[in-house]
């Protein structure tokens, strides 16, 4: 007999890129009473929330709250931050860069982009010849970690490039800040979008905006930057201080479950955080790797310290591997999205799932799956390769960081 898990049944394991398993502690905030926001108790505490997040994110400058999920901030970052006469650079290597764009088309006079093919990354001597070369470029937007490639781009490179022309920089770090160094300082950001919902270890309701001193003189300027608006960033600007009023009402729950995240996150110590991540993918690229499956980034230089993304092997679905895997073992994986859609399946290693063993887990259930559909893989070299890797400790050189990237 087999045990199986149906499809309405939990999975035991959530191994996905997002949303992700949230940390207990976390869940325990969620379920504190909920306070009106305007008790002077509340509005006390969602200063001091703020205040320990800009500590997370390792910036001098107050960070914004939006209350909803990270995409709210990438669709207000471009709606404030892009003026009608503005030229925009987008840099395209996945799906959520490719996004970034429609948003900007909406706003900007001239779009511009650079694409690479989505198993690459954005090579900064590109960026450098076209900022060359069309030097009316204001806006540059970067997506960090396109999470439906695994593939992290050289956001600090093309940060100081940008600072150098004098182009505001937006950076999705939604999927990779928490989980490795990254921070609106070291990559140059003037907005840099990020959420609890992935390495934090929280459930998807909140967008967290670094905002440079440059970005709110843009957002200022911009006549067309919402305001009094769910898409408004400007609305937000002091809402941080406790005798300043909310422009709406906060997700108190939610605000609740960032701070336990937050004090688990600084507790542990973000260094410690980031080689979990990288040790975890580590040992599963390893893995995957000695198993006889490819990674999908055409290097392992690009890939994520915070997913680990499969390319399917020839002749078979990747429905039907991750309906086996979660059928026969109880693992659930990330598919692709959008144009990576059948082509891979992606682990996540985010906030609580950033353990070395999880690798071990979904080494052993993917190979099993993949074997039983008939491919021929080596489960145990897997296993065994991606032991070692935890066993010795390191994240080896192909670890991506984001400063020094
Ligand atoms: C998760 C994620 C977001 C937020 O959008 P979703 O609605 O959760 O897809 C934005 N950008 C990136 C890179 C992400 O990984």
């Amino acid at each position: 007999m087999t045990l199986s898990i149906k499809p309405d049944e939990d999975p035991t394991f959530t191994l996905t890129t997002g949303p992700v398993d949230a940390y207990p502690q976390v869940l325990r905030g969620l379920g504190k009473p909920v306070m009106y926001d305007y008790d002077p108790a509340f509005q006390g505490f969602y200063e001091r929330v703020t205040q320990k997040l800009r500590s997370a994110l390792r910036t001098p400058h107050m960070p914004v709250i939006l209350q909803g999920e990270p995409v709210l901030a990438l669709e207000a970052g471009a709606a404030s931050l892009i003026a009608a006469d503005d030229v925009v650079l987008n840099l395209v290597s996945g799906v959520y860069g490719a996004g970034f764009g429609f948003w900007a088309k909406r706003y900007c006079r001239e779009l511009l982009e650079i694409r690479v093919p989505y198993n690459e990354v954005i090579d900064p001597a590109s960026v450098a010849a076209m900022l060359k070369s069309r030097p009316d470029i204001r806006i540059i937007a970067v997506c960090h970690h396109d999470t439906p490639s695994g593939t992290i781009n050289p956001v600090a490179e093309i940060g100081r490039m940008a600072a150098a022309h004098g182009a505001c920089l937006l950076v999705d770090a939604v999927s990779s800040w928490a989980g490795m160094d990254i921070g609106p300082e070291n990559c140059h950001a003037d907005l840099f979008v990020t959420g609890p919902n992935k390495c934090l270890g929280c459930p998807p309701a909140l967008s967290l905006v670094g905002v440079s001193p440059r970005a709110w003189q843009k957002m200022k300027a911009n006549p067309a930057a919402p305001r009094d608006s769910i898409l408004s960033i400007l609305d937000w600007e002091e809402a941080w201080r406790r005798d300043r009023p909310f422009p709406f009402t906060p997700s108190v729950a939610e605000i609740n479950g960032l701070d336990a995240a937050l004090d688990l996150y600084l507790g542990e110590g973000p260094e410690k955080v980031w080689e979990r991540h990288a040790l975890t993918a580590a040992a599963c690229r390893a893995g995957v790797q000695a198993m006889g499956l490819a990674l999908w980034p055409v290097s392992e230089r690009f890939a994520s310290p915070t997913t680990t993304a499969v390319r399917i092997p020839a002749g078979l679905d990747d429905a039907a591997i991750r309906a086996t895997v979660r059928a026969r073992y109880g693992v659930m994986f990330s598919s692709g999205r959008g144009e990576t859609q059948g082509k891979l399946l992606r682990i996540g290693h985010m906030g609580p799932t950033a353990r070395p063993l999880y690798a071990v887990v979904a080494i052993s259930a993917l190979g099993g799956a993949i074997r039983s559909l008939g491919a021929v893989v080596d489960v145990a070299a897997g296993m065994a390769a991606a032991l070692a890797t935890i066993d010795a400790g390191t994240a080896g050189p192909s670890g991506v960081t984001g400063a020094s990237a």
